[in-house]
């Protein structure tokens, strides 16, 4: 018999593009869906323009009909996960969880799941009765992805990041809200006279704009187009952000590392003001000199999504950028070359699709675990 699949969170970012993957891979046939919504209780099922669902939406809070669902995918975030899951865990419910916010990742009960890293774990844990899976924060899948080589051979001593996160990883409505700022801008922008004026008295007329107090920033807290904001998510104790600390945490629950063995990984998030896609800078100390063509090697090894792209300008401007990767499944590791600092210090540079790899995709992959 079809097992009954709950979506929850299907109309946000990630889970329209859950659904989309769904459809290309024909996953709905193994499967009996049922969605729900939390704000649109009673109107009609999703509706594509090749497939639709019929029926109507129920209520995602009704613990009663979530009860009778054999797997629920969440991609609805925190504050769902917080009110819903212990109440319907505690209410006897053995169903299987699968979800895209963070909340549940470091529960000693649940996986991380990232098939191309972990498949051995994840069958290990249904195996052993395990049934909270979650999968992991974004730029934390993407750089596994990308080094997965690397931390697959042990060759890592550590790791320091700085990433280039898009507007989309903060979700729908900032994505919104970015696009509300674009257009705020263009107002002025296209004004005839407006390149007639000196370049100095554009910025400085672009940056009073942008400084106004009516501009669209309820979201985001302050301007991002033209500007950045290097903080995601709360604050730690220690002066990371959780974005941060979220980077050593989840990989190391991921490589179930105990904590000796632990591999550090530290540095900073910024949110840019790129549409889709999380780019990241490493530096990595690697524990022995291992020459950079077999690094390379290593790392285009791995598995078949990462592609190595050669450390010159065209390359790096075709394949490396958001716009070269946004849709695909791609995850492309480039400017690879030895440091100053020495013959064990490589830097290297990545970029993943965040809504696929970063969210959607691990969580799709596990469903099929399940069934
Ligand atoms: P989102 O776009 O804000 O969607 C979440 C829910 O918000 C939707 O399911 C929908 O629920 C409601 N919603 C409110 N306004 C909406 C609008 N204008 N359009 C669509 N839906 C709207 O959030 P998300 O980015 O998908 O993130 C979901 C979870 O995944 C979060 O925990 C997040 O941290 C995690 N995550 C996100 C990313 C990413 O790149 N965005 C990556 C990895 C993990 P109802 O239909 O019930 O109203």
């Amino acid at each position: 018999m079809k097992k009954k699949v709950g979506f929850i969170g299907w109309r946000g970012m990630v889970g329209s593009v859950l659904l989309k993957r769904m459809l290309e891979e024909k996953d709905f046939s193994y499967i009996k869906s049922i969605f729900f919504s939390t704000s649109q209780i009673g109107e009609k099922n999703p509706k594509f323009s090749n497939f639709f669902f019929p029926g109507f939406l129920k209520d995602a809070y009704n613990i009663e009909e979530l009860k009778k669902l054999d797997i629920i995918i969440t991609c609805q975030g925190s504050l769902y996960t917080q009110k819903v899951f212990p109440i319907l865990r505690s209410s006897g419910w053995s169903g299987y969880w699968i979800d895209a916010a963070s909340d549940l990742r470091m529960h000693k009960d649940s996986l991380i799941v990232l098939d191309p890293i972990n498949s051995v774990n994840i069958k290990k844990a249904i195996n052993n009765g395990i049934k909270t899976f979650v999968g992991g924060n974004c730029t934390v899948s993407l750089m596994m992805l990308a080094l997965g080589g690397l931390f697959r051979q042990n060759l890592i001593e550590w790791v320091t990041f700085s990433t280039y996160q898009a507007a989309s990883g903060a979700g729908s409505e900032y994505i919104k809200e970015l696009l509300k700022q674009i257009n705020f801008l263009n107002q002025y922008l296209s004004q005839k006279s407006t390149f007639s004026q000196s370049i100095l008295k554009i910025e400085k007329n672009i940056t009073s704009i942008i400084k106004n107090s009516n501009f669209p920033k309820k979201n985001f807290l302050i301007p991002l187009i033209l500007n950045l904001i290097p903080w995601i998510d709360s604050s730690m104790l220690n002066g990371q952000s959780k974005e941060e600390w979220k980077m050593e945490a989840e990989t190391n629950k991921i490589l179930s590392k105990t904590n000796k063995k632990r591999i550090l990984i530290d540095g900073t998030c910024v949110r840019v003001g790129s549409l889709r896609c999380h780019s990241q800078s490493f530096v990595i100390k690697l524990k022995k000199d291992i020459n950079l063509s077999e690094v390379e090697k290593i790392l285009e090894n791995d598995n078949q999504w990462v592609q190595v792209i050669p450390n010159n300008k065209e390359s790096s401007l075709q394949k490396l950028t958001p716009l070269s990767v946004t849709g695909t499944l791609n995850i492309p590791i480039g400017r690879l070359r030895k440091l100053s600092l020495g013959s064990k210090y490589l830097s290297a540079f990545t970029i993943g699709d965040q809504l696929l790899w970063g969210a959607a995709e691990p969580l799709r992959r596990m469903l099929k675990f399940l069934i």
